[in-house]
């Protein structure tokens, strides 16, 4: 097949563009919602499947288009329920997305990128480096491979930007897919309420994401001081604390909503009694709700979890300045899918070992 010919996979195109393709070809325009409707909301596979689609049409659509699924590699149960999807793409690089049981819904944390650029000194994802953005068919499929997989009658509700890369620098593929994503009409039906974008700090796109998009924020600020922030994340030396904060005070809140502020406790590093009261008086001016998430562990790194007393006592001094605080026991660590143990050989590396073995 010429290169020209290759068949584009509809997950790429937006209705609007897959409406104008439709009338350049003397089709009626409102097929478009129709087939829409059929990939996202019945989870077709198929074009001759969508019986309401003229028969002379369906071949048409056969021809040019695809409806791809990502291929899944493995799946991995945690003992506490949590389950690692990790996906090959075409170009043989790998990711994963991880869903998490809760009490009566589920929660999917999703990637936004191959590898990632923000080299973050506690997270497994930066020792990898950066492979590249994923498209925004990339982004959507792992939302609807696994929603179509989901036997359960518990519903997938909620969603995360919590994955392998940082979603604000893949803007454009995030943004158009956050739009499938949370349209009732002819995409996957997410309420934007319900999902979360979390940000390492890149703050030239905070105010993009408030006006393209109705989804919650949340920020790892991960340290008080700027010294230790840009010592564990090195986009601080380019946005530091005061500007983070600033754009987060401006950063639009829908009725009632709040920003969530990660903050990964590190021994002896960002754990202190004044660190906390740092944090305290650094949120003040902003609507905002704390999870402090216990560093997760991985081979090679030179970070610890603080103790339990450590971690209690962080919390409570937040607690005390009316602060809501929730410590997150990140599930799914037997099988490395907690937050920031997510690392999956790249197809570089992985050629790179087949060519000395
Ligand atoms: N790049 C985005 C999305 C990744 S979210 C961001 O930085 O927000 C991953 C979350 O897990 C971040 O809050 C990060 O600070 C946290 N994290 C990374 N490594 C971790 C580790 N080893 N233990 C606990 N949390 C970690």
């Amino acid at each position: 097949m010429k290169h020209s010919d290759k068949k584009i996979n509809i997950l790429e195109l937006s209705k609007e563009r897959f409406a104008s393709w439709l009338e350049g070809r003397q089709i009626e325009s409102y097929r478009a919602a129709q087939v829409f409707k059929w990939i996202y909301l019945r989870q077709a596979d198929r074009f001759d499947l969508m019986t309401d689609i003229a028969k002379d049409i369906r071949p048409l659509l056969e021809d040019h288009f695809t409806i791809d699924r990502l291929e899944t590699e493995n799946v991995e149960t945690s003992i506490d329920g949590s389950r690692k999807y990790l996906f090959k793409l075409e170009d043989g690089e790998r990711i994963e997305s991880v869903l998490i049981p809760e009490r009566d819904h589920y929660t999917l944390c999703i990637s936004s990128q191959v590898g990632c650029a923000q080299d973050c000194r506690f997270c497994l994802t930066a020792s990898g480096g950066f492979q590249r953005n994923l498209s925004k068919a990339e982004i959507v499929s792992q939302v609807r491979d696994i929603k179509n997989e989901l036997q359960d009658s518990m519903p997938l509700s909620n969603l995360v930007f919590m994955g392998m890369g940082e979603p604000l620098t893949n803007y454009k593929n995030l943004v158009a897919a956050i739009q499938v994503i949370t349209d009732s009409s002819f995409g996957l039906g997410f309420a934007s309420r319900r999902v979360t974008v979390s940000t390492a700090g890149i703050v030239s796109r905070l105010a993009d994401l408030g006006r393209d998009t109705r989804v919650n924020l949340a920020i790892s600020l991960n340290a008080t001081d700027n010294q230790t922030r840009n010592r564990i994340m090195p986009i601080n030396r380019k946005f530091p604390i005061e500007k983070l904060l600033k754009a987060c005070q401006q950063f639009p809140l829908l009725g009632g909503r709040r920003i969530t502020f990660e903050y990964v406790l590190l021994k002896d590093v960002n754990d202190s009694v004044e660190d906390a009261y740092r944090l305290a008086e650094l949120l003040r001016p902003i609507k905002s709700k704390i999870n402090l998430i216990p560093f997760n562990s991985h081979e090679g790194c030179q970070y610890q979890r603080p103790n339990e007393d450590t971690i209690l006592r962080f919390q409570k001094i937040l607690i005390d300045k009316n602060y809501t605080v929730m410590i997150r026991q990140s599930k799914g660590q037997d099988i490395s899918a907690a937050c920031g143990q997510l690392a999956v050989k790249t197809a570089d590396s992985k050629q790179k070992t087949d060519d000395r073995g």
